[in-house]
């Protein structure tokens, strides 16, 4: 069975929590009984599995067109960031040629959108990130940045309200990952990122998470 799972990530200023997306249960008590596993830090499937790509590495992501190309180069920093921890190359990237679709679909690409145009009811997040997994292997994951209700900077902000866009990126390639969100300091997997805060590192929490996995 496919499932997806959708990851908010909402703003600081807005509010104090985050949705952590659908829950998923069990589909029977006897299967959860045989399947489950610690979670770790990771999402769990219907049979309470950890998901996450095993041994199917690097991811290979797409940066959509409209992604700003200094942008680009954060993605690719906080990238490096998780691989290093990994002692294992976890991503690759590729600018995508073809015209922005704004809603990233499910099809079997994985890829980062920069959108101009977003839900007015979710104006609190700063980005999603959409995972769909088969049984305990995602299958593919795309990243969402709303860059309608929020402005992002690179090196120094130039207004009180910016959010740092790395530490931003880095917190979503974790629930690229398979990484859900994280109530135990500091991590990278905290659900809130409040304007230009550094969240640069990967922490000794997030690099046990990574290697529950990788
Ligand atoms: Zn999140």
């Amino acid at each position: 069975m496919k499932l997806i799972l959708i990851l908010l990530h909402v703003g600081f200023l807005f509010f104090a929590g985050c949705d952590q997306g659908k829950v998923l249960g069990p589909a029977s008590k006897l299967e959860l009984a045989t399947a489950a596993e610690e979670s770790c830090g990771y999402v769990q499937n219907e049979f309470g599995e950890r998901v996450s790509w095993k041994s199917n590495l690097p991811v290979n992501m797409y940066i959509d067109s409209s992604v700003p190309d200094d942008m680009a180069e954060s993605i690719k920093s906080a990238a490096n960031k998780w691989s290093k921890a990994a002692g294992k190359n976890l991503f690759n990237f590729q600018m995508a040629a073809k015209a922005n679709s704004i809603t990233p679909s499910i099809d079997k690409v994985n890829s980062i959108y920069w959108s101009k145009v977003w839900d007015a009811n979710k104006s609190s997040q700063q980005a999603i990130t959409t995972l769909s997994f088969n049984g305990p292997l995602i299958t593919e994951a795309d990243i969402k940045i709303n860059a309608k209700d929020f402005e992002f900077y690179i090196d120094t902000p130039q207004n009180s309200l910016q959010v740092n866009f790395e530490s931003l990126l880095i917190h979503e390639l974790g629930h690229v990952l398979g990484f859900k969100h994280l109530n135990l300091k500091p991590t990278v997997m905290w659900p809130t990122l409040a304007p230009a805060f550094l969240r640069l590192e990967i922490y000794y929490t997030d690099q046990k998470t990574l290697k529950c996995e990788y």
